[in-house]
């Protein structure tokens, strides 16, 4: 190690520990000079789910949190007029210095949630806000900015995740990348899920279940099911720490949903009415821009973010605008979960990203400058074809493989010669993979253009390690893959390099569960592919 990493490092780990103990005590003080103390609030926790940043950019960053001193009901307990919400933004956690201070406007239009774009910032810095409402202060969140566009970056650290499914397990790993030295919570997905699990796979209950008849899911199910996620300790921690991006995947609507198409073939016009509803509550309940409030039963999700010289991202939206499962019956076993001899699903006009988002990646992608390009997206993009007994290829219907044109047309994209230094995010299988990405993902002798990270689920389930089997053995590009735990990755960007780090426990996840490093991977500058460590 360097001598500046080392002080880098050192330096990190003391405003760790500083913020921990700024958590501790700053948390939860009450103000007497707090304004509108109007007693709606009647002495209950007003933020009781907590507060998040997200989507920081080098003189910005959004502010988020929702008053709901009863988080369970609908309109959380707080009167259905607009309501003023103070926020303040300080060099420190104990708000002796505080850079930009405002009043939002809690609208019961939106669950009294606000989401407040602080700006005038600078960029590369560390920043602490908080929120005040009902007389009392929100919970102290860190945040951070980006580094100015031309800054000369020598780290980015972050987490990458994906697939909380309440019931499956707690979030114990939410508590570690609270902790963690990261600059960055990348999220891809599945942020709730509206399934009920089966008794036997139920490690908790959860407060609130929707109506199994879709026609019966109502936009106060998804706010009390979103607040109810909030309700986790370990979710809301964090949040607080750090700031997120986030896209999302099929469970924060519907399981296997696919733009207008509900995959229990229901009335459209209903599908899109629960859609407005999921895409409503989403947004009021996650630290996203204002410009994202949905309008009818849509949502812009896709964006760019750059971290200086250092790393571009895009984040893709690969559930709004996607076709919909090309083939049923015999063709589509496990219920719709794999595809079998389903031709259907070469036809080269199908797509996941839809037109425009394919071309505006595209066309990002080629005038990039930043050394790593990140493509940040829902599921696994290498192939991952079960290679069943008897059957032949099984092919995930909700992946890539099930949409082989699209996915060629972004390998074209990805592999024109001035675009270098490409690496694949994703989540949504429920398992830890390191892939290499080809040019034809499907031809062994097609040259390796970019590079894979997958992170498993924070709590869901997985498929057992004999199907694992069967996929790796059918996927010579993973390079490497585990099923049966649960977790997060850690990635560590420098101009040369990008390291990874697999977190994980066994499944299902405990509160006092330990993670421990399940594998490491490498990323060169110049060289794609990813290999071991
Ligand atoms: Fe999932
Ligand atoms: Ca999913």
């Amino acid at each position: 190690m360097q001598r500046r990493d080392l002080f880098r490092s050192l330096s990190r780990a003391a405003a760790a520990i500083a913020w921990q103990q700024v958590f501790a005590s700053a948390g939860r003080a009450q103000a007497t000079e707090v304004a509108d103390a109007g007693g709606w609030s009647e002495s209950a926790e007003v933020f009781t789910l907590g507060v998040a940043s997200g989507e920081p950019q080098p003189e910005s960053v959004v502010l988020w949190t929702r008053l709901a001193p009863r988080p369970l009901q609908a309109d959380g307990g707080v009167p259905a007029r607009a309501l003023p919400v103070q926020w303040e933004v300080a060099l420190d956690g104990r708000f002796n210095q505080v850079v930009r201070q405002g009043v939002a406007v809690a609208d019961p239009a939106v669950a009294h949630s606000v989401h407040v774009v602080a700006e005038g910032l600078q960029p590369g810095r560390e920043y602490f806000y908080r929120f005040a409402a009902g007389g009392q202060h929100s919970p102290v969140g860190r945040t951070r900015t980006a580094p100015a566009p031309d800054a000369r970056v020598g780290s980015l650290r972050m987490a990458l995740a994906s697939c909380q499914h309440y019931e499956h397990g707690h979030f114990t790993a939410h508590r570690e990348i609270a902790a963690a030295d990261v600059d960055l919570v990348v999220f891809v997905g599945d942020y709730i899920y509206t399934t009920e699990a089966p008794r036997h796979a139920r490690q908790r209950t959860h407060p609130h279940v929707f109506a199994r008849d879709l026609g019966e899911r109502s936009l106060a199910d998804y706010r009390i099911h979103h607040a109810s996620y909030k309700l986790d300790a370990d979710l809301r921690a964090a949040h607080a720490a750090h700031p997120w991006l986030m896209v999302w995947d099929d469970h924060e609507v519907l399981a296997d949903y696919a733009g207008d198409h509900d995959p229990y073939l229901t009335d459209a016009r209903a599908f899109l009415a629960v859609r407005a509803a999921a895409y409503k509550a989403y947004f009021e309940h996650v630290p996203v821009s204002p410009h994202r409030v949905p309008a009818d039963a849509s949502m812009p999700m896709q964006g760019r973010f750059q971290w200086g010289q250092l790393a571009d991202l895009w984040l893709l939206d690969t559930r709004q605008h996607r076709d919909a499962a090309p083939c049923h019956g015999v063709h589509a076993p496990m219920d719709g979960k794999v595809l079998w001899r389903c031709p259907a699903a070469e036809v080269p006009s199908r797509t996941m990203l839809g037109q425009s988002q394919e071309d505006w990646l595209a066309e990002g992608l080629a005038g990039s400058m930043a050394a790593w390009k990140f493509i940040v997206q829902t599921t696994q993009m290498s192939p991952g074809l079960m290679h069943a007994p008897l059957l032949g290829d099984l092919v995930y219907a909700e992946g890539w493989d099930a949409f082989p044109a699209a996915r060629a047309r972004l390998m074209e994209a990805i592999a024109q010669p001035r675009v270098q230094d490409v690496v694949v995010l994703g989540g949504d299988v429920h398992r830890h993979v390191a892939a290499n990405l080809r040019l034809n993902p499907r031809d062994a002798s097609s040259p390796i253009v970019a590079s894979e990270v997958v992170t498993s689920s924070i709590s869901s389930k997985g498929l057992s390690e004999l199907v694992n089997a069967w996929i790796k053995r059918a996927n010579p590009d993973i390079v490497h893959m585990r099923s049966d735990e649960r977790g997060y990755v850690l990635l560590d960007v420098s101009p040369r390099q990008v390291r990874c780090e697999f977190r994980g426990t066994l499944h299902p996840v405990k509160a006092q569960s330990k993670f421990r490093t399940q594998a490491r991977c490498v990323i060169e500058r110049g060289v794609p592919g990813v290999r071991k460590a």
